[in-house]
């Protein structure tokens, strides 16, 4: 292999990296944060990256195979086949699947095993199960946590079986591996012909879900829910056997806002006589594969140095053209929010707070994972303590702090201001210090900091 040609394509995958590691050189100050766990003025030392938040210039910038960071409409999976599944899916709280809210793709550069790697964040829409999850946060092991916000990171080596191992190109001709293509057309059938056999109650089927299980094992991409497009759709339509669904809500929200129709024309056409038909159906089902207009809108997250960003930087200029929401707008609703302090302490807390994204009012994300960073918390009120960040439960190391959201996405997302509208001060994310491997998704530990008006209902 040409090697001069192989570390050029190194470098471009390395600009992929949301991680500061590629700027060691000019960022020595890095070394000198001291870690001292209650004094909040050593925060001002880290290299911090911030995201906003753009509208995708083409509609194959957000896919998986461009590795990217986004917010919004449906995840773009790494591992397209080893989805979260049962419980891992749905608010424990109320027991409805959980929205997309972000991924962010931060590799690691010290391991392989780590050379993509994706930190994906979910949240169930209501409110209500927020402030439960607000107070089940403080649950400390072995007490099992009713979780409302869940994170789950995925990562594989360079050489995996869902993407090549050249960088992409960033354009339209990008494509993940797909070795199971075909395998995929027989196991939508045979998965259909299994659950015709069930209804119908035939008996001697039981060979084809072998046959299932050889094909899912040739597959790439796990078939998704026809209403959200997020998890996985292990449920079939039972009158049509074509639509798929990732629980009985969203196949009951899908019948009523336009499936039953479609489901009796799906119906209707000639099946099992005229295969090129069936496959027609499915075609057709699939490409209009999220029925849901309830996801949040889809944005790319662009990332820039917090350290760009001083006073005199702050005018228009870069992504504030592109930007939906005025700053003006940003400024004002992040002011009032001041109102519903009442302590001192969350004053001057948010105060410093405001202070330190003053510069730069349209970031959703602040990402620094390095062993002495911290959040920068609006409140005082309301942080965690060492003890309170669980272990990662999987390897049983210790989490750090990788990145955190601010609430300047719900604006993105057009969430309203209403009384029971979700609202959140910020949200934590700490992650495997090891970031330890294994297949498929690793969930990861959130904390939340709810502003104080709805922090006790
Ligand atoms: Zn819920
Ligand atoms: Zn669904
Ligand atoms: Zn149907
Ligand atoms: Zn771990």
């Amino acid at each position: 292999m040409d090697i001069d040609g192989k570390e050029d394509s190194i470098e471009e995958l390395k600009g992929l990296r949301i991680t500061p590691l590629d700027d060691d050189d000019d960022d020595d100050d890095e070394e000198i944060a001291v870690d001292d766990d209650e004094d909040d003025d050593e925060e001002e030392e880290e290299a911090v990256i911030l995201g906003f938040v753009e509208k995708p210039q083409h509609s194959w910038s957000v896919l998986r195979q461009q590795f990217p960071s986004k917010a919004g409409g449906v995840p773009a999976w790494l591992d397209a086949y080893n989805l979260p599944s049962g419980m891992s899916c749905v608010c424990d709280i109320c027991g409805q699947p959980l929205q997309f809210v972000l991924q962010v793709y931060a590799p690691l550069v010290e391991k392989d095993s780590t050379f993509h790697r994706t930190l994906f964040v979910f949240m169930c829409l209501s409110m209500k199960c927020l402030q439960r999850d607000q107070h089940e946060q403080w649950k400390r092991h072995p007490e099992k946590q009713s979780r409302s916000v869940k994170v789950f990171r995925c990562q594989l080596p360079r050489a995996n079986t869902f993407y090549s191992n050249e960088p992409p190109k960033g354009n339209a001709t990008d494509k993940p591996l797909t070795p199971g293509g075909r395998a995929m057309v027989e196991l939508i059938k045979m998965e259909r012909l299994y659950a015709t056999a069930m209804s119908s109650l035939a008996a001697g089927f039981i060979l084809s879900l072998i046959g299932i299980a050889f094909l899912q094992s040739l597959c790439s991409q796990a078939p998704l829910c026809n209403w959200c497009g997020t998890w996985k759709g292990d449920k079939f339509c039972s009158s049509c056997k074509i639509a798929r669904y990732c629980s009985q809500k969203h196949q009951a929200m899908h019948w009523h806002s336009g499936h039953k129709l479609e489901c009796q024309q799906l119906r209707l056409s000639p099946q099992s006589s005229d295969c090129n038909a069936c496959d027609g159906g499915i075609t057709e089902i699939r490409a209009q594969k999220v029925a849901s207009k309830t996801l949040w809108p889809e944005y790319e997250i662009k990332n820039e140095h917090e350290s760009d960003y001083d006073t005199e930087m702050s005018g228009d200029d870069g992504h504030t053209n592109n930007s939906l929401v005025s700053r003006n707008r940003i400024d004002d609703s992040m002011k009032s929010l001041m109102d519903n302090f009442e302590g001192d302490a969350d004053k001057k807390s948010w105060a410093s707070f405001q202070e330190r994204i003053a510069n730069s009012p349209e970031q959703v994300l602040r990402y620094c994972r390095s062993a002495s960073s911290k959040p920068l918390w609006p409140m005082s009120g309301g942080r965690p303590s060492k003890a309170d960040i669980a272990r990662c439960s999987y390897c049983g190391g210790l989490l750090c702090f990788e990145f955190q959201i601010l609430p300047q996405l719900l604006y993105y997302f057009g969430v309203k201001d209403e009384d029971h509208s979700l609202d959140w001060a910020t949200i934590v994310v700490y992650t495997c210090e090891a970031s330890c491997e294994g297949i498929g998704y690793k969930e990861e530990f959130a904390w939340v900091q709810l502003s104080p008006s709805t922090n006790f209902p």
